[in-house]
């Protein structure tokens, strides 16, 4: 068969263009520019449906999320038993575990879970990032003045760490003379040891850490003479470090834990406290208490 004229596909396209688009768009000379208007045009369309539908997807998720119940709870994931780093990433803890189940009969869904440093926590809180400070936070004068404290959950004194084999024994604080001792910024321990520069007068280099788990690294690889820490933490870094890490000091300071909500609020306070009270007379307790205190290997470790 013979054929007279193939017109390409493209050409054909063209051709109709030069015809329609004078007629169509007034005031453009033809094809190829309307062929440009019409993609710019498609292009800034899609664009916006793009935009449009994410818009909508976000407002969706966040209507779900606002329907939801969360009760923010910020610590610092260096402190185990009550609160640590577990194998799988996920941040474990005794009062991470007590935090969830206070929020659930408080009437919450759930608790997200927000990790800072120690020192970060309280301003945090002022600034409305957090609803409750979870950290084994000890209940001090100074801190009340910024925070309402929940009524006590744990007790603790603070220790001192160190590396079992350096050779290095104090038998009291006075022996920290001319050492270096490591410790988390912010916390009672560091006020302790600059107690003992300020007000006995001891040469101790105290070096202040983030977290306390760098700390003990430091200690471990002979960086520093030892660390200060309270005494259920110091226990617990001795049992995961045994034969390298001992208590040498323990100083009874009589500290007590609570949990920190903003300064007048009161609403969570009394749920917290409400709440609280019942679980430590129940038997969760003390299945909460086995299970991280009790056993020679932290869960999820
Ligand atoms: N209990 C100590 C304090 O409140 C240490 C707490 C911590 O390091 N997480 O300062």
């Amino acid at each position: 068969m013979e054929v007279n004229k193939v017109v390409s596909p493209d050409s054909f396209r063209e051709s109709i263009l030069e015809v329609l688009c004078p007629l169509l768009f007034p005031g453009t000379s033809g094809g190829k520019e309307v062929l440009e208007m019409v993609s710019i045009k498609v292009i800034g369309v899609a664009v916006l449906v793009l935009v449009v539908v994410g818009v909508a997807a976000f407002l969706v998720f966040k209507a779900g999320e606002q329907g939801k119940k969360v009760l923010k709870v910020g610590t610092s994931p260096d402190f185990p038993p009550f609160e640590y780093v577990a194998a799988n990433g996920t941040i474990m803890g005794f009062d991470i575990e007590l935090m969830r189940l206070i929020a659930k009969k408080s009437g919450y869904d759930d608790i997200e879970i927000v990790s800072m440093d120690f020192d970060s926590l309280i301003p945090a809180l002022e600034q409305g990032q957090i609803d409750v400070i979870a950290a084994g936070m000890t209940i001090t004068e100074e801190r009340e003045k910024r925070v309402d404290f929940s009524i006590p959950y744990w007790e603790a004194d603070q220790a001192i760490l160190v590396r079992v084999g350096s050779g290095f024994k104090p038998q009291r604080v006075e022996d920290l003379e001319g050492k270096t001792v490591g410790v988390q910024t912010g916390t009672t321990a560091a006020d302790y040891l600059k107690s003992l520069v300020d007000e006995k007068g001891l040469n101790i280099n105290i070096k202040e850490y983030s977290s306390y788990v760098l700390a003990i690294q430091d200690l471990l690889a002979g960086r520093i003479d030892a660390v200060m820490v309270d005494t259920p933490v110091a226990k617990m870094f001795e049992k995961r470090y045994k034969d390298k890490l001992a208590i040498a000091i323990i100083v009874k300071t009589g500290e007590k834990y609570g949990f920190a909500v903003q300064e007048g609020n009161k609403e969570l306070l009394e749920k917290i406290n409400k709440t609280l009270q019942e679980i430590m007379q129940s038997p969760e307790w003390d299945k909460l208490v086995q299970k991280y205190f009790g056993s020679e290997k932290l869960p999820g470790t």
